[in-house]
């Protein structure tokens, strides 16, 4: 098993089973968010829905991953930046979706605007996801 993918389950204190590593696996092939039917054909039948919605529930639960919300209600999942543990995840950037690709990427360096909040209200969590074309699909 590749030593990243052993390292990452221990810095975030998960327990190394084949399942993880192989779901990671997926997650560091894919440079842009993916959903779980992406992980489902990734992964090829070896493991059914449960379990892999139970392993992204763990890495989620761990900050290992977090949620992307999709234009269309879906939910995609990224990796996260190394900063992130169990209860401190700390995402502050911008998602991007391509209308032409479809693909859904993280722009790790590009920051959520701060947004006043009325009176009364206490913020947790932030989506801000823009959509648009990407740099690959303005290339071609
Ligand atoms: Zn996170
Ligand atoms: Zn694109
Ligand atoms: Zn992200």
């Amino acid at each position: 098993m590749d030593n990243h993918i052993k390292e990452l389950l221990r810095d975030h204190t998960l327990r190394l089973t084949q399942g993880r590593a192989d779901v990671i696996d997926v997650f560091l092939n894919h440079e842009v968010a993916v959903s779980h039917a992406d992980i489902e054909v990734a992964v090829d039948g070896k493991y059914d829905r449960v379990t892999i919605y139970r392993t992204l529930k763990s890495f989620l639960d761990k900050g290992l991953i977090h949620k992307i919300l999709d234009d269309k209600g879906g939910i995609r999942y990224a990796l996260c930046a190394d900063a992130c543990s169990e209860g401190s995840h700390q995402h502050n950037h911008i998602h991007f979706k391509c209308n032409k690709c479809e693909q859904t990427t993280c722009l790790e360096h590009v920051e959520i605007p701060m947004v006043k909040l009325p009176r009364g209200f206490t913020g947790e969590e932030s989506n801000f996801l823009i959509t648009g074309i990407c740099d690959k699909c303005k290339q071609r």
